[in-house]
């Protein structure tokens, strides 16, 4: 949730997928029944669009000053979850470890919650939900709003940098918190410049946006190499970050080629905050994402 254009380069392959829906976490979308799903996607990575995506005159452009639609989107029917539930696809099957760590962590509905769920099929509940906020204390590439996270995901996250620091990989705060309003503002200037269809792909709904919960953040190399691009997975902190950002309860959100269960195309930058105990769960259970390790159904599209 995330990327300006030009993010999701060449390096990514639907293969075999043939209704990739998956945009990043930044944007938003609506039914795109009469446009070839694959044709949007695959035009979408020609254009290095994922879920963060944002026109690059919109990009900058995070102090949240945009007017907030006057609808919202309306929640799903998943929104007021607040059991994981474990659904084998079949009775007979036995549970695998993600299923058996889930009866010990369950998605909480609440966005207050480091366990909440937000996905295509899950909004934030309510959607203009505001976390409380401060500035962490770490290498700032952004200002304004993106700036900053919530206190829990801020506190990990000035440990992670510094651990980052010391081991030789020094990571940047990209993207941080977004507000209901900014998602609403890159997600119109999305519809406006490239229509419905493309803005689904490359933006997220507002509200429907890890970024605005406040525990989750797109982190760059200090560098700046490959900044929202899928070659940042080959950068010292995203190397750094894969291995070890679940040591201070950071998960890689939207990992390869799991678009159809996040609903979003890889993104090596973006972290989300489940807390030490939950990431190491995930981690030892083998769980690719946040929806597996909960038991929750895959969310590929609104
Ligand atoms: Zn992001």
């Amino acid at each position: 949730m995330c990327c300006p254009p030009g993010a999701g380069r060449s390096s990514y392959s639907p293969r075999t997928r043939t209704t990739p829906s998956g945009a990043s976490s930044c944007g938003r979308s609506r039914a795109v029944a009469d446009v070839p799903r694959r044709t949007v996607a695959l035009s979408a990575l020609a254009l290095g669009l994922t879920a963060c995506s944002a026109p690059a005159a919109i990009e900058r452009n995070d102090a949240g000053s945009q007017p907030v639609p006057a609808s919202s989107p309306s929640p799903t029917d998943a929104s007021t979850t607040t059991t994981a539930a474990p659904a084998p696809s079949s009775a007979s099957a036995a549970p695998t470890a993600a299923q058996t760590a889930a009866g010990r962590f369950t998605a909480a509905a609440s966005p207050a919650s480091a366990l909440v769920v937000v996905n295509k099929r899950r909004p934030l509940a309510p959607v203009d939900f505001v976390p409380e906020l401060t500035r962490p204390n770490v290498v700032l590439a952004t200002s304004g709003e993106g700036a900053l996270l919530n206190p829990a995901t801020a506190h990990a996250a000035e440990a992670m940098f510094a651990a980052a620091a010391n081991a030789g990989s020094p990571m940047t705060l990209v993207s941080g918190y977004r507000s209901y309003g900014t998602q609403s503002a890159t997600y119109n200037a999305w519809v406006a410049r490239e229509g419905q269809a493309m803005a689904d792909v490359a933006s997220a709904r507002p509200g429907y946006s890890e970024h605005q919960t406040g525990w989750a953040f797109d982190i760059g190399d200090a560098g700046g190499a490959c900044a929202l691009h899928p070659c940042f997975k080959d950068t010292p902190a995203a190397r750094w970050a894969a291995a070890h950002a679940w040591e201070f309860g950071f998960i890689v959100r939207y990992p390869w080629m799991f678009h159809e269960t996040t609903g979003y195309y890889y993104e090596p930058w973006h972290l989300r905050y489940i807390g030490v105990e939950a990431a190491a769960a995930m981690r030892a259970a083998g769980a690719n994402t946040l929806e597996d390790f909960l038991g929750l159904p895959a969310a590929p599209t609104y």
